[in-house]
Formats: structure tokens, C-alpha cells, sequence
């Protein structure tokens, strides 16, 4: 109960950036004012908070304000993709104080990737120049479908090597830190919680566009993981009754006409110069050259990319019929070559084809999320679970 108490009171000071008094925190949490004064007592000890200054005007005593100490405690996270590895370094208030970038090895031997995974975070960990009891864990984000339970990712798409794979624990050996194992959606609706301001409260699907597309899901703030850790998995959603066949049986599922290797077939076919031209280029570098084509008119390009956006609206009205939300975030690597078109076409799209938008508004918008959010949404499962209001973890519990 205690400590339950301690993430309540750590996560009111968390949603106050300008800091809280004992009196005002006693009032948002509803405990006895003696409770919170020695809960922060417990927190100043452990530097998790800071007194930053007193306010207060006329009689009385001016009141101590309280915030998060950034550098009370850290999360990192990594981003498992079989084109690029991402690391983030987070600071307590959810700051990115590293990041970086890495060429995966998707032909590499699980035992040795995860080695080089774990000798990348204790570099990070120097190069932050931090101590390493103030890493409160790791967090990984994996393509899906992995074993929420058992900590596995299983057989990861452009991954050969990779068949089952104890990820969690493997890593857990050889860092001798706490390490946690989402998808990668998931991890990037945590991001999107704790560091995407209002777009993050609420109800809301966001859509990741990746290598592969999927879906993470909030509801009434809660993030929705289903019984394995896999919920949220779209590409069988019919996009296009029209669209090629799928390895399912049926037509046009996101899987074979939404992801951006479908894109980049169709651009090819429809003879978009500025994409046939390129040479040895990469998935992304075809996808800007289509986005920018559009952008300078290129009509082919714009009514490519008007097809797009037609099939996402459809997909992902399923999602916004079926939950109930009240807006759709996108994010992922490849969004920014669709934020215009999208940004642009989705919200009239979904408004139509949404039961919802006749009770309440459906919102559309990109990820204020900076950085890349599998990355920093590991890290952020990471504080969610060490200092969220449902913390499983044990830090708190530590070093009274
Ligand atoms: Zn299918």
C-alpha cells in the first residue's frame, strides 16, 4: 500500500511540470497531508524529487514547491528493427538525454546481436556519464508476434536467424539490469503517454508505419495489450477489396497494399519517374523521393498517394468503429513521406466512415513525439512500469 502511495504522489508531481506544493499534492491524490509529507520525505531521500523555490503571498507560510528531478533515475530503451537499431537514453521527466542510431544486422546470430545490443547500452551509459544504479531498467521494442509472458520474440520478420528467441532474459544475463520486452507498437503508445502531452490522454489508436504497419490501443488511458502482448496486430484488416490476394486467402489486406515495400511496387509500376530513377536506393530514400514528387505536383505520385491514404482511411476506420476513440495518432520511420497527404485526406476519410464522429470528434494527427519513438517508448515502458501509478517494479521499494 505504501508504495502504491508513493507512485500516486510521484505521478501527480510527474503531470505538473511547474511543480506541485505537499498541500496542493495532498488534494489531487486525496491522502492525509501527514502521508504525503512523509512519502515526500521518502522521495527527497532518494532524489527522485526537488524543491524547486516556495510561492505564496499574505499570511501564512509560503509553500515548498516540489518537482521530478530529471536526473533522479533513467530508462533506456532499444528499438529492434531489421533495417536500423535505436537507442534512447531517457532522463526521469522523460527527456531524451542520448539517442542514437545503429545499421541492424538482420543476418547476425541472435546470441551475437544481443551481445553487441548490450555492449551499445553500457556505452551509452558512459557516454551519459551516469551511474549505473540510476538505470532504472531497459526496455526493448520488438516487431511483433512476440511471448509477452515468457519475454520472446518470435521469428521477427527479415530476421532469418531469429526463431525463438528469450530475448528479455538473454539481455537481462548480460547487463545484469532489469529489461522489459514490448512490441514495438506498444512501446510507441507508451511514448506517446508519456511524452506526447494531450494527444497521449485519452482514447486513441496509434498507427505505426514501419517496415511493417500496426496498431497500439488506449483506452480511458490504460494502454491495451491483450493476453499475450500482441493486440493491435491490423495487417489482415481488408484495406482494398480490390487489392492483390494476401498469403491469408482474402484480397487487399493492409498487409499487401499499406506497407511502404507495397508502395514502392506500386510507385515503380505506375512509372513515377522520380522513383524509377533512383539507384540502390533505400526503402525510405524511395519513399521521400515519392513524397516529395507529390509535393511538387507530380500527379501520378499524388494520386498514388491518394490511394494511400484512402485504404488507410478504411483500415483504420475498423479500429476507430470497433474502440471508440477519440483520435488517431500516426507515427513510426516512414510517416513523415505520408503526414501531408494523410494529414491532409484522413480526417474527412475516417469522419465519413466512423459511427463515432456522429457522437464526438475524431481527431487525426501526426506524433509529437521526437526522436525515434520505438526507441524512447521502450524506454518510457521502462518508467511507466518503475514510476507509473500501476508500478510493478521494486525501486521505490529500495534503499529507505
Ligand atoms: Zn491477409
Amino acid at each position: 500500500m505504501g508504495e502504491f502511495n508513493f507512485s500516486v504522489i510521484l505521478d501527480a508531481i510527474r503531470r505538473s511540470p511547474d511543480g506541485l506544493s505537499r498541500v496542493e499534492l495532498a488534494g489531487i491524490v486525496g491522502l492525509a497531508a501527514q502521508t504525503v509529507s512523509n512519502i515526500c520525505r521518502r522521495l527527497l531521500n532518494q532524489n527522485l524529487i526537488v524543491e524547486a523555490g516556495k510561492y505564496g503571498h499574505g499570511p501564512g507560510k509560503p509553500r515548498t514547491i516540489l518537482k521530478l528531478n530529471p536526473a533522479g533515475m533513467y530508462a533506456i530503451g532499444v528499438h529492434l528493427d531489421p533495417v536500423e537499431t535505436n537507442y534512447a537514453l531517457l532522463d526521469l521527466t522523460g527527456a531524451v538525454a542520448v539517442h542514437r542510431t545503429l545499421p541492424a544486422r538482420p543476418d547476425g546470430e541472435p546470441a551475437e546481436v544481443i551481445q553487441s545490443i548490450a555492449a551499445e547500452i553500457e556505452s551509452i551509459i558512459v557516454e551519459a556519464g551516469i551511474d549505473r544504479s540510476k538505470v532504472a531498467g531497459v526496455g526493448v521494442a520488438a516487431p511483433g508476434p512476440i511471448d509477452g509472458a515468457e519475454g520472446s520474440v518470435i521469428k521477427p520478420p527479415h530476421m532469418p536467424r531469429w526463431g525463438r528467441v528469450e530475448l528479455r532474459e538473454e539481455l537481462h544475463q548480460a547487463l545484469k539490469l532489469p529489461v522489459l520486452l514490448d512490441k514495438d507498437v506498444t512501446a510507441a503508445v507508451a511514448a506517446e503517454i508519456w511524452a506526447g502531452g494531450l494527444s497521449g490522454t485519452g482514447s486513441f489508436a496509434f498507427v505505426y508505419m514501419g517496415t511493417g504497419i500496426g496498431a497500439g490501443l488506449v483506452l480511458d488511458d490504460d494502454v491495451v495489450r491483450g493476453s499475450s502482448g500482441n493486440a493491435g496486430e491490423i495487417g489482415h484488416i481488408i484495406a482494398d477489396p480490390d487489392g492483390p490476394p494476401c498469403d491469408c486467402g482474402r484480397r487487399g489486406c493492409v498487409k499487401v497494399t499499406c506497407m511502404p515495400e507495397n508502395i514502392l511496387a506500386e510507385a515503380l509500376k505506375d512509372g513515377i519517374t522520380a522513383v524509377t530513377g533512383l539507384k540502390d536506393a533505400s526503402l525510405q530514400e524511395s519513399m521521400a523521393a515519392l513524397s516529395k514528387a507529390a509535393a511538387d505536383g507530380d500527379a501520378k505520385a499524388n494520386a498514388l498517394l491518394d490511394r494511400v491514404a484512402e485504404r488507410f482511411g478504411t483500415a483504420v476506420s475498423v479500429l476507430t468503429n470497433l474502440l471508440d476513440v477519440d483520435h488517431v495518432v500516426f507515427g513510426g520511420p516512414f510517416w513523415l513521406h505520408f503526414e501531408a497527404k494523410f494529414l491532409d485526406k484522413l480526417p474527412a476519410l475516417l469522419n465519413e466512415l466512423s459511427v463515432i464522429s456522429k457522437v464526438h470528434g475524431l481527431e487525426v494527427v501526426g506524433t509529437s513525439v521526437s526522436h525515434e519513438v520505438g526507441a524512447v517508448g521502450a524506454a518510457c515502458l521502462v518508467l511507466e512500469d518503475t514510476f507509473g501509478p500501476n508500478a510493478n517494479s521494486l525501486v521505490l521499494a529500495e534503499g529507505e
